[in-house]
């Protein structure tokens, strides 16, 4: 999507500091971070957000799990959170499907 903030992350046309990519997610640090560790995860496809989600998303969204464990061992961490902001309601200002993986050490 031309104007999403994260589409544009996701194709390197806004910087940010990613930590790990490819052909589907990109995972970057979070600019205004909660924790010492604060990553964002998102799928390189536009989804709105958790509330979006289709049948058809199933295997995606069990990969964006897995990459989060995956860059969580990269990152040598013995413990973290997850979390989706669903909704402007739910806190979500980013109408970009992300998951938030928030750890206490780097
Ligand atoms: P939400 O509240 O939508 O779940 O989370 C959006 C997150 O994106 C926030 O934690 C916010 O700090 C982060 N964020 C917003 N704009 C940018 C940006 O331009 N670059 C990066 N790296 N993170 C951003
Ligand atoms: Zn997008």
């Amino acid at each position: 999507m031309k104007d999403c903030l994260f589409c544009n992350i996701a194709k390197k046309e806004v910087s940010s500091d990613i930590v790990y990519e490819d052909e589907q997610f990109v995972v970057f640090a979070d600019i205004n971070p909660q924790a010492p560790l604060h990553l964002l995860i998102i799928p390189r496809k536009h989804i709105h957000s958790i509330d979006h989600i289709e049948e058809k998303d199933k295997e995606l969204m069990g990969s964006l799990i897995l990459t989060a464990k995956k860059v969580a061992r990269q990152h040598n961490l013995a413990g973290y959170k997850l979390h989706f902001n669903v909704g402007k309601e739910g806190g979500q200002v980013i109408d970009h499907i992300h998951l938030h993986l928030l750890a206490d050490r780097k």
